[in-house]
């Protein structure tokens, strides 16, 4: 079996490569040992917010241009696949409730108007207004520019159109090793035979580090960071924007009638176990911004591991071997990042300069970085 492209990984990032590289005209193949769509890219909140995330700097500059990318991407899947996914482009409220509060989001509508954003900000009766089911604020920020997208709906999008785009996604495979000299890859082998191939691309989220057969020399480092979250049943438009406050405390609508209530962030290894202690930190969390969710019937709670690197950037582009690409590291911007990642390290597999550089993500930095320290 050959193919031009093989993918190790079908989450967002995978699967949005290979429909890139696809409409591009390559041979691809996805394999996943797991569940397409179902492990990071399945247990996000979906949101699209570089200014309430607090990014900076060229990282910003990245999400930004995914951001705007977004509208495009959605209506590309709905023409191609016939299906919806929920992009809600209302805005986020981030709400402060004391004076330190008040000084972090007035610093983040700061760095948002520098940027040529619209960051308004909101008194208590203007955002109760905009979100009545809130406790009373001190103030808020209201970031129209960002956007939320129901995660799972884009994962079974993005594999549709791949399979539409004659990609095969091979799953639940046993096992995945790249078969590699020092110097080069030549494929993949997995309990179904040996598939060549010039190119292949780890995007295999939190496992990435872990990957079979990757020398020495080009493994990087990526740790699992377990997020843990629970969804309510809300009445119709009981809160209608994103509500992101401080310390990574969320409440994410949803077309659906959920609201989702995120996140934990936790470093214990490959354990995706919801626990009684994490669903009481993010209930007492969301009761404390929007007390009147306290009768909302609880109906699913989940975890997920975000793919996190030592310095919280992404790994794209070439690897240390001839034909290994990464696309991995995303942490806790992956579905944001999902677009932007597939066209730029498209570009990088086809040998094109990409229209932001790669450099900052490069996956060598690691390798410089302990040689500095060594
Ligand atoms: C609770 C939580 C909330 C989040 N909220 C947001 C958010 O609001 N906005 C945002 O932008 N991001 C968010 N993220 C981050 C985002 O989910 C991730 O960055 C993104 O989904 C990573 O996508 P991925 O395709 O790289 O990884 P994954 O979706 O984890 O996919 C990796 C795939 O690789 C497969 N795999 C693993 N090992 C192997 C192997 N050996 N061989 C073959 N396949 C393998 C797995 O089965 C899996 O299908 C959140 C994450 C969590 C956990």
């Amino acid at each position: 079996m050959e193919g031009d492209v093989v993918i190790i990984g079908a989450g967002l990032i995978g699967l949005a490569l290979a429909r890139e590289l696809a409409q591009r005209g390559a041979s691809v193949r996805v394999l996943d040992t797991g569940e397409p769509g179902h492990a990071a890219s399945w247990a996000a909140a979906g949101m699209l917010a570089p200014s309430s995330e607090g990014l900076d700097g060229s990282f910003y500059e990245l999400c930004s241009a995914s951001l705007e990318r977004y509208p495009a991407f959605a209506a590309e899947l709905h023409a191609q696949t016939g299906l919806d996914v929920h992009l809600r482009r209302e805005g986020f409220v981030s709400p402060a409730y004391d004076d330190a509060g008040l000084e972090f989001i007035e610093a983040r509508a700061a760095e948002a108007r520098a940027r040529g954003l619209h960051a308004r900000m909101l008194t208590t009766a203007q955002t109760l207004q905009l979100e009545p089911a809130l406790a009373p604020v001190r103030a808020a920020v209201f970031f129209e520019h960002e956007a939320s997208v129901d995660n799972r709906r884009l994962g079974r999008a993005l594999r549709a159109a791949v399979e539409c785009a004659g990609v095969r996604v091979d799953e639940g495979l046993p096992w995945v090793r790249v078969a590699a000299t020092q110097r080069r890859v030549n494929g993949v082998e997995t309990a179904q035979g040996f598939i060549s191939a010039p190119v292949v691309v780890n995007a295999a989220g939190a496992w990435a580090g872990g990957i079979e057969g990757v020398p020495e020399h080009a493994r990087v480092p990526v740790e699992p960071v377990k997020g843990q979250m629970l969804a309510l049943a809300m009445p119709a438009n009981l809160v209608r924007h994103t509500i992101y406050a401080r310390h990574g405390t969320y409440l994410v609508p949803r077309d659906d009638g959920r609201l989702l209530v995120g996140a934990t962030g936790e470093r214990v290894g490959f354990d995706t176990r919801v626990t009684a202690a994490g669903v009481q930190r993010l209930l007492e969390r969301a009761l404390r911004i929007a007390p009147g969710l306290k009768d909302l019937a609880l109906v699913e709670t989940w975890a997920g591991l975000r793919p996190g690197t030592p310095d919280s950037l992404p790994y794209l582009g070439a690897g240390a071997l001839e034909g290994y690409f990464l696309a991995t590291g995303h942490l806790r911007n992956g579905v944001l990042l999902t677009p932007i990642t597939a066209e730029l390290v498209a570009d990088a597999i086809e040998g094109r300069t990409p229209r932001i550089s790669l450099a900052p993500y490069a996956p060598e930095r690691v390798r410089a970085a302990s040689n500095v320290a060594s």
